[in-house]
């Protein structure tokens, strides 16, 4: 059994809107119902037999077999279920599957005081995380550059947005530890830090087993919680074993409560069928429940069956399986990006190279000296468009905005022609800009 921090110990973490949130009268007594015996008067649930729904078939490649197609169906009482109101957390059919799945992924084990809750797509449960944790006005420690979709949701409340510098292992955690040991006495100190340690969007960086391990560490020591946003987990396609994620990690601390943790099936399985979720410490699940019971009242509960139904019909190896496959083409694509880059960029651009995901983030040379510094923001908007190449210039990744050389490219789509078209452009467009 693992240590758990103590509920009581999350009231500092929860924001003061979570705090005054009370439970949904009718979900709050959902459970209730579950009682043999009991007649149940309580929701308005729709009477199902009035849908005219009779099942959904669904047809996928097998992990295993590409040339083989596993049928599914959901049909009879996972239909029922998943064409009714469910439960705020999530259909329990998936929410064990993930049980499962975090067990044999991170070493954590059901009913050691942390919970799942599903969600639209991990962006949902990290917004509602964000408004469940974060007043107005708190400081949150944020890597930078950051995941573009999670600034509005800090900017938004006002946030004093600390940046924590990268590089190519993550979390550079000798500039987290001098923010945090230099902290000024007169300003809250941070309740969390946000992070994507796989293939970050927009770096593609995958933060090292050693980062890990210090990042962690000073959570403990200067009592933060860490906001593991992991959707390019199953992206991993390095050389090397693949690190223990934060989650995984945290088992090695004397106790555990300090990560929380988004995976999302977006990347793996479809964006479209909107599914991730949070896995992390109770207290802080319930108040983000207590969020989705007033702002949709829960994920869709057909979306999650027929989520839950591929799933089972291939099994926690038939998911593995097929998550290797997906990983196998992102690296592929990766090398294609790559080669063109050596082949065109050469002296005009500098990067690194990813072990997961799907982004190549680069600086443009733009000096002929090689002096650092420039702007990526107008040359890609402006030039790179005219010539018909579009990137995302870096700024938008800033937390605190400023200027930047660098550029994020995603290669998940593109074929090799037009890979090479493009960063061929991007050449033309660097050369331009070098010559004018
Ligand atoms: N976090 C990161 C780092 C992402 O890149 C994305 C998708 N772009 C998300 C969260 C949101 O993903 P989802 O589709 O699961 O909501």
């Amino acid at each position: 059994m693992v240590n758990s921090l103590p509920a009581e110990f999350y009231s500092a973490f929860l924001s003061d809107a979570a705090k005054e949130r009370k439970p949904s009268p009718i979900r709050g007594l959902y459970p209730l119902e579950q009682r043999p015996g009991v007649i149940s008067l309580l929701a308005g649930k729709p009477n199902a037999t009035t849908f005219p729904l009779t099942s959904v078939k669904l047809t996928s490649r097998s992990p295993t077999d590409p040339g083989k197609e596993i049928e599914t169906e959901v049909s009879g009482k996972a239909l029922a279920e998943g064409l009714q109101y469910g439960p705020t957390a999530g259909l329990p059919s998936l929410i064990e599957w993930v049980y499962g799945l975090q067990e044999r992924e991170h070493g954590r084990k059901k009913g050691e005081s942390w919970r799942v809750s599903i969600g639209g797509g991990s962006q949902d449960v990290i917004y509602k995380t964000v408004a469940t944790m974060v007043n107005p006005g708190d400081s949150v420690l944020i890597e930078s550059p950051a995941y573009a979709g999670v600034l509005p949701m800090f900017q938004a409340l006002h946030c004093d947005l600390v940046e924590v510098e990268t590089d190519a292992e993550g979390i550079q955690s000798s500039s987290l530890r001098s923010i945090l040991q230099n902290w000024p006495d007169n300003k809250p100190r941070p309740k969390v830090l946000y992070t994507v340690p796989y293939g970050c969007n927009p770096t593609g960086m995958t933060a090292t087993l050693h980062r890990r391990r210090e990042v962690l560490q000073l959570a403990r020591e200067y009592n933060f919680i860490i906001l593991e946003d992991d959707p390019y987990y199953f992206l991993y396609y390095g050389d090397a074993a693949r690190y223990p994620s934060y989650f995984a990690l945290e088992l090695e601390q004397p106790e555990v409560g300090r990560v929380l943790r988004f995976d999302s099936l977006s990347k793996i399985l479809s964006s479209g069928i909107r599914i991730g979720f949070a896995s992390g410490p109770e207290p802080l699940l319930q108040a983000l429940d207590m969020h989705t019971a007033v702002a949709n009242l829960q994920t869709p509960s057909l979306t999650q069956a027929i989520t839950f139904s591929v799933l089972d019909a291939w099994g926690y190896d038939g998911f593995k399986a097929h998550t290797e496959t997906v990983s196998r083409f992102y690296r592929g694509k990766r090398d294609v990006f790559e080669r063109a880059m050596h082949r065109h960029l050469n002296g005009l651009a500098e990067w690194s190279t990813p072990e997961a995901g799907m982004f190549f983030w680069f600086k443009l040379l733009l000096a002929t000296d090689g002096e650092e510094g420039g702007d990526s923001e107008s040359i890609i908007r402006t030039k790179a468009y005219e010539r018909g190449v579009l990137a995302l210039p870096g700024t938008v990744f800033l937390p605190r905005g400023g200027k930047t050389a660098y550029v994020r490219a995603s290669f998940s789509l593109l074929g090799e022609e037009e890979v090479e078209e493009a960063v061929k452009r991007l050449r033309k467009t660097i050369l331009e800009v070098r010559g004018a």
